[in-house]
């Protein structure tokens, strides 16, 4: 029995068989052959066997996947079968006597870098599918075994060395119980998605991949961020009670669904939730959200390997509006970039992707797509309360010719006749600093503000959100973080706007008396968390919460800050 230790990043309590999603090393050897036509014969067999693979793992897909997403193993089929592709890697053993695998890694790369270089979006999307399958014959001629999540038939945790937000939007809820990793952060895109599908996880542990083999039996404790490998019955034992235990817990917070968010002395704010997808609507109303505080749109760009037409998105945000029945939906653009990758567009390689060609920047970069989702967000917006958020605005410009690109097909869609709602309102998300500091000019033009603070804090503390070794700097209790929450939130309520806040920081329960005191309007936060705070806020006096949150304001570090609201609290 070991015990690692690392990052707690989703709660609860998992205890099963380990499942190592791990990519082998793939590095190919260009060898020199002499059987020219046993070489022909190898590729074409690895060809039939991943024809075989891709069978079994659509099958199983279909039953844990929606279709669409389902679907992309027939484009892979078919990229297998492409006549062109074969010939080439068989004309090429031939005339150069080298190896299948080296044949193909040359002529698979040819084919990638053509169609990443057509113009013609369809195209381009194509070479993420040849990359996809080549990576799949590379495995099968080196003989080794590629990880395949789809193929999980009973309940496990997953061991990765880091899980992008695709494989974990992929992950199926119902087998896969939770997730240890080697590396990322509380606010990486991953740890936050696994807090939404309500399963634990521990990241930052560094060496989970080598300490656990396939199939040892894990404990994995998202409560107190550890993960105990091979533990003895009487380990289990006590972790299962402690799991019944945190699963009683959560039941008795369901008895505040329908109560309302305020405080002792008559404070109301609003407790909604974050989702990245129209899935998540069901979560939203079991835990009593008041609405919509965030809607990471991006997820709906990473279910398939092309971008989702006008309908597609159309469709879903008005089944999001629709599911919240007049309820509030803030539903932020575009964030593609940092951590966030799609097959579908393909980004450059940048040194510092966090502070590059990101969300709206790279919505500035290719309109087309920016102009694709305002129009399904404008015909969507007479089916609810819709607010429109753009992020990772850095000056008042930006978000002035954001505001008109979306005014400008506002205009042409009601010229065309489609009905566009007029009271949706316009916000920014404030987690650049810039922004935070001159949020007094901001406040005369938006509708609101949301404090992204995963964001702000990285940006105030220079400090990547990814990583485990500087971790220490997320410090959303530091007083520069909350003069600066401070000054958006007055700055706000000076025009008669509103301020929330959408970054993890929001469902921090020790968050909750600082912001109260600070005079937060909106909280958003994973579906799961807004019952713990409901019930610390309903015991919480805003009068008091003020006194609390002047004295933070004047602390000289996140310690004498955790200690201020630890003693109030008590
Ligand atoms: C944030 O930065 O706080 C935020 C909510 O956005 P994301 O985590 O998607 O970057
Ligand atoms: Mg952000």
């Amino acid at each position: 029995m070991t015990m690692i230790k690392g990052i707690a990043a989703s709660n609860g309590i998992a205890i099963a068989k380990a499942y190592k999603l791990d990519m082998p090393d793939l590095t190919v050897t260009k060898e020199t052959i002499t059987d020219v036509d046993g070489e022909i014969k190898v590729f074409n067999d690895a060809i039939e066997a991943v024809k075989k693979d891709l069978e079994v793992i659509k099958e199983a897909a279909v039953k844990n996947l929606s279709e669409e997403e389902a679907a992309i193993f027939d484009a892979h089929a078919l990229v297998l079968s492409d006549p062109e592709l074969q010939s080439q890697v068989q004309d090429k053993i031939r005339s150069e006597s080298v190896c299948a695998v080296g044949a193909l890694e040359d002529v698979a790369n040819m084919f990638i870098m053509m169609f990443e270089s057509m113009d013609d979006e369809y195209f381009r999307e194509r070479a993420a599918d040849i990359r996809d399958v080549s990576t799949r014959l590379i495995a099968n001629l080196l003989g080794k075994a590629l990880p395949n999540p789809s193929l999980i038939s009973e309940e496990v945790v997953i061991i990765a060395h880091d899980l992008t937000p695709s494989d974990t939007a992929q992950l199926n809820k119902n087998l896969v119980r939770g997730f240890a990793t080697d590396i990322g952060g509380r606010t990486s895109h991953s740890a936050i998605l696994a807090r939404s599908m309500e399963i634990p996880a521990v990241v930052a542990t560094n060496t989970i991949t080598s300490d656990v083999k396939d199939g040892d039996m894990v404990i994995l404790n998202g409560i107190d961020g550890e993960v105990i490998i091979n533990p003895d019955e009487a380990t289990i034992a006590s972790y299962t009670a402690k799991r019944d235990e945190y699963l009683a817990y959560k039941d008795e917070l369901k008895k505040l669904v329908n109560e309302e968010s305020v405080t002792t002395d008559g404070h109301h704010v609003e407790l909604v939730a974050n989702i990245g997808s129209p899935k998540d609507i069901e979560a939203v109303i079991e835990n009593g959200a008041e609405g919509v505080g965030l809607y990471r749109t991006e997820f709906l760009y990473m279910e398939s390997a092309q971008l989702p037409t006008e309908d597609e998105q159309f469709e879903a945000y008005k089944a999001v509006l629709e599911g919240l029945e007049g309820k509030p939906v803030v539903v932020r653009t575009l964030d593609i970039g940092g951590d966030k990758e799609i097959a579908a567009i393909d980004m450059p390689k940048e040194m510092n992707p966090f502070l590059g060609v990101r969300a709206i920047r790279l919505c500035f970069e290719r309109e087309d797509i920016f102009r694709t989702q305002l129009r399904a967000l404008l015909r969507a917006s007479t089916y609810g309360d819709l607010r429109i958020m753009f992020p990772m605005i850095a000056t008042l410009d930006e978000f002035r010719k954001a505001k008109g690109i979306l005014k400008d097909e506002e205009a042409k869609l009601i010229a065309e006749g489609v009905e566009v709602a007029t009271n949706y309102q316009v916000g920014i998300m404030i987690e650049i600093p810039a922004a935070a500091v001159l949020a007094d000019q901001f406040a005369k033009e938006v509708d609101f503000f949301s404090i992204g603070t995963n964001d702000l804090i990285q940006y105030t503390f220079a400090a990547d959100r990814m990583s485990s070794t500087i971790n220490y700097l997320y410090q959303p209790y530091n007083p520069s973080i909350l003069r600066l929450i401070k000054n958006v939130i007055d700055a706000s309520h000076k025009e008669g706007k509103w301020t929330g806040m959408c970054g993890e920081m929001a469902g921090e329960e020790l968050a909750a008396p600082l912001l109260i005191g600070l005079g937060l309007d909106e909280f958003s936060m994973s579906a799961t968390s807004v019952l713990g705070q409901r019930k610390l806020i309903r015991n919480l006096s805003k009068a008091e919460m003020e006194t609390l949150a002047n004295e933070a304001l004047q602390c000289g570090s996140m310690e004498e800050v955790v200690a201020l609201v630890e003693k109030a609290i008590q």
